[in-house]
């Protein structure tokens, strides 16, 4: 009897193959905590804020719960409340604009560039009106974003710049790392980015010393003295555990990183001549590779080939924001953002990570290749 044939798979990201490099050092790491009298607001926190804060070139780090709390918590520091305007991109994932409205705010989208993805200083400039407190640029699937024009702006306009790295770990614009460029960086460290914990994280870095202060208030109850509540905070901690296995992570981040962009070069190699649009590199930085986005308009009959052939494929995202339910009947989904609505309906992220050997690789780009429309 011949053995069915069985179609090897091709995971999007193998978070069980880096968690198997690092077994040792992640092991040793949960049990140091699990063994310590500290699980919140302890050493393994202070140690990693350090490290992270110095990794991206700020003066501070902040560790908070998840990534959407560091959006909504870095807005409430820089005193965004009810009747306040963000400027956000229409592309980007739906927590970007929740951050806003958790802190009473409006998200105006700025629709993207149909061609680069990526926002257009003109375009952002004159969506600010009296009401525009903060620019609020996303690093989105690891490239970094053109920050000088909106830096310019933003000094013009009187505004803050919070920038969203949820998908850029390790990003560099013009050679210095994304996170202390603006008035406040938000991080995320869901499991999936390219620094992830296990579990949820998230953190805020800023080199304004007066921020930090209040961001370590806000995240502790609104308090930096036990029972004692100076404002109406929140409760969002990084703890000792996820802090302690992300110090770990990040003593590998560079090198990941660098196994990232060898995976981007060899895709761009391989699908040129296909029908596919690869996904364009900023020319003023250099992209982590959090995703590899191709575009094309028969983007879900290749996403079927491909899961037929055993590959693991994502879409960021299927639904953009302004299309959300959530957003049914507000004036949010009365937007007209048309490249978003284009993205949403042609982006397919293939396999991408540290652990994507070459021979999985090979399977996805001969997928690609033997596709028809
Ligand atoms: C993941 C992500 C977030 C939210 O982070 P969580 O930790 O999941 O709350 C925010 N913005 C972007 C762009 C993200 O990719």
């Amino acid at each position: 009897m011949n053995a069915p044939a069985v179609t090897p798979r091709t995971p999007f990201l193998d978070l069980q193959a880096l968690h198997t490099e690092l077994a040792e050092e992640l092991d040793e790491a949960a049990l140091r905590v699990l063994h310590s009298e500290r699980v919140l607001l302890g050493p393994e926190l202070e140690s990693f804020e350090q490290d992270w804060a110095g990794a991206v070139g700020a003066g501070a780090a902040v560790g908070v719960g998840n990534g959407l709390d560091a959006l909504a918590l870095g807005l409430r520091a820089l005193g965004v409340g009810p009747g306040d305007e963000v400027v956000v991109p229409s592309h980007t994932f739906v927590a970007t604009w929740l951050g806003v409205l958790h802190v009473g705010a409006v998200p105006v989208p700025v629709d993207v560039s149909p061609v680069t993805g990526g926002w257009e200083p003109d375009a952002v400039e004159s969506a600010v009106g009296e009401r525009t407190r903060v620019l609020l640029p996303v690093h989105l699937y690891g490239h970094p974003v053109d920050l000088d024009p909106l830096l310019d702006i933003a000094r013009r306009h009187g505004l803050a710049v919070l920038d969203d790295a949820a998908q850029a770990h390790g990003a560099r614009y013009r050679d210095r790392p994304v996170g202390g460029l603006t008035d406040l960086t938000a991080w995320s460290f869901y499991p999936g980015k390219n620094l992830g914990a296990i579990g949820d994280g998230g953190a805020l870095t800023t080199s304004d010393p007066q921020l930090a202060e209040r961001l370590r208030s806000l995240r502790n109850y609104g308090s930096t003295q036990k029972y004692v509540h100076d404002e109406i905070g929140w409760n969002s901690r990084l703890d000792e555990l996820q802090a302690a296995l992300l110090s770990v992570k990040l003593r590998r981040l560079a090198e990941h990183n660098a196994r990232r962009r060898d995976v981007a070069a060899r895709y761009d190699m391989a699908l040129d001549g296909t029908e596919l649009v690869r996904p364009l590199a900023p020319a003023w930085g250099t992209s982590v590779w959090h995703l590899y986005v191709v575009r094309t308009p028969h983007r879900d009959a290749l996403r079927e080939h491909l899961t037929a052939s055993g590959i693991e494929t994502g879409i960021h995202y299927p639904v953009p924001p302004h299309r959300q339910p959530a957003f049914a009947g507000t004036s949010l989904a009365d937007a007209h953002l048309p490249a978003a609505d284009l993205l949403a309906r042609e982006v397919l992220s293939l396999p991408m990570g540290p652990h994507l050997t070459e021979h999985q690789q090979e399977r996805v780009v001969d997928a690609v290749r033997t596709f028809r429309p």
